[in-house]
């Protein structure tokens, strides 16, 4: 006899039909055990961390056992790569074990299992991820919600003594990650270029049916969606920009079609202040840069665009959704810097005030957390107490002459220091997954040490608190920092 599972999974996008995907079995995986749960998830789908430990869900969460009704699967999708059409990809590593309903009962997240292994999408790959990108993939899904971006989440981290080539022998893990839907762009661009009408419309009709019900109602539905798409990822974008993150992948197949942060493979935090900077080693041309990000975003759009013309009908409606990109990222970006500079009110200099201040930044590549974090500080009767600010820029001139301008600024609205520093401290983050945080973590891990995962993601579940206990985790980074480098090979 079987014992009652905690975890009932439906069957919600295996009810679209095998046409949108393949079924199969995770390939198992050698003495799993639980590196880490995320507490908020687990709230989410009420299970306790003691169940977490059971034989039973380390085997279900590590692919080694399948649960009662989980149908797993692998999606077809396609998408451009760098910009360039790449054809076929899909599920190569991440398995869709079925989809549990969180305590708000009427919503069912979808469960996947990264670096289950192989499917028919592998193409080149071994289906596995390496401890160290699965440790940054659970970490940053859970540091972006603790930030409030819209994101993936995940559930836990499970690893595994077993071994996988890649530059040298790596431990393999498997990130059990969650989402409304995983579906991307791309799964659309699939049946566009290959002139497959039907799953095409099959496909957003789903979408809009479970994810964007309201659209049902209007005149064009698709137009309607993508619309919705753009602006949400204009809106997502937007958001990166405000705290420094850089994807280092934003092709359309890591594109999602809720407007989530998705696929974290080469990402990164900015330390110093350099719009040009590259966070994925393999991303020679800069493509998808810090300052590139707004512009692939709509470029994505774009691509997304096209991939639903069939069922918009006019180019003309389907311009009309894709114009909103860029006023909808101007007035999420300008909302969110007018809060990050401690603004309630718009004026039209204000843009002068943002980037006189981000050119500041530029020239002496101050730390981008750190120099708005300590911009909330400052008091506006006390010009003579600036130090803490003055230490991070080089043009102490020129930073005077800021401060000048924007102690006006903010008089003008009649601004109040303590007010105004906790409302900054709600849109500036303390803390963020600098690489060289998320790398002392996985060389801990290696070692089968992982109290600095765990340690990481309670100080990063709260990045706007002071926790001053954690004070170091805030710091610049140390000088080894500057060589790390991050690929896409994970
Ligand atoms: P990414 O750029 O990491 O989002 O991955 C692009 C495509 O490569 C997707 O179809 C992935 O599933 C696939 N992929 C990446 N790494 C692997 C791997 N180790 N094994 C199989 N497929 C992979
Ligand atoms: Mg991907
Ligand atoms: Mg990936």
């Amino acid at each position: 006899t079987r014992t009652m599972s905690p975890l009932r999974f439906h069957k919600r996008f295996a009810s679209l039909g095998s046409t949108f995907y393949t079924e199969l079995q995770p390939s198992p995986i050698k003495s799993p055990y639980l590196i880490a749960t995320s507490p908020p998830m687990l709230a989410e789908f009420n299970l306790s961390a003691e169940q977490m430990q059971t034989q039973e869900m380390i085997e279900i969460f590590s692919g080694n056992r399948t649960a009662p009704d989980s149908k797993p699967l692998a999606a077809v999708y396609s998408g451009h790569q760098f910009g360039v059409w790449a054809g076929q990809l899909g599920d190569g590593r991440a398995i869709l074990l079925g989809e549990l309903a969180s305590k708000r009962k009427d919503v069912l997240h979808e469960i996947q299992l990264k670096g289950a292994g192989m499917t028919p999408y592998s193409r080149m790959g071994d289906g596995r991820a390496v401890l160290r990108s699965s440790i940054r993939e659970f970490l940053c899904s859970e540091a972006m919600a603790g930030l409030g971006i819209p994101t993936t989440r995940a559930l836990c981290l499970t690893g595994s003594d077993q071994y996988t080539m890649r530059e040298m022998p790596e431990k393999t893990a498997i990130v059990t990650r969650t989402a409304p839907s995983f579906i991307r762009f791309g799964s659309f661009e699939h049946w566009y270029y290959n002139n497959q009408a039907e799953p095409l419309q099959q496909l957003a009709d789903f979408v809009i049916q479970h994810y964007y019900p309201d659209l049902a109602q209007t005149d064009n539905p698709y137009q309607a969606l993508l619309r919705a798409v753009v602006n949400k990822t204009a809106d997502l974008v937007a958001q990166w920009q405000s705290v420094g993150f850089m994807h280092g992948v934003l092709n359309t197949d890591n594109m999602s079609i809720l407007g989530l942060t998705l696929d974290y493979g080469p990402f990164g935090f900015m330390d110093g202040y350099d719009p040009a900077h590259i966070c994925n080693h393999s991303d020679h041309q800069g493509r998808y840069s810090y300052q590139m990000q707004p512009r692939i975003g709509q470029w994505n759009c774009h691509a997304l665009a096209q991939a639903l013309l069939p069922l918009i009908g006019e180019v003309d409606s389907a311009q009309e959704a894709l114009s909103c990109y860029t006023e909808q990222f101007e007035r999420s970006y300008d909302r969110l810097m007018h809060a990050k500079f401690g603004l309630t009110t718009f004026m039209p200099e204000d843009q002068d005030i943002f980037n006189e201040y981000l050119e500041l930044m530029a020239e002496a590549k101050t730390d981008f957390t750190i120099a708005f974090r300590q911009l909330g500080r400052l008091q506006i009767a006390d010009q003579q107490n600036d130090h803490f600010l003055r230490d991070l820029f080089i043009n102490r001139e020129r930073l005077d002459q800021w401060l000048v301008n924007y102690r006006q600024r903010l008089q003008l609205e009649n601004s109040q220091d303590l007010e105004r520093q906790t409302s900054m401290n709600l849109t500036n983050p303390k803390y963020v997954l600098r690489n060289y945080l998320a790398q002392q973590a996985i060389e801990r891990a290696e070692q089968k040490d992982f109290s600095e995962i765990h340690k990481l993601l309670s100080i990063l579940a709260k990045p706007y608190d002071e926790q001053i206990e954690h004070e170091q985790y805030a710091q610049l980074p140390p000088d080894w920092a500057t060589t790390l480098s991050v690929s896409c090979s994970s």
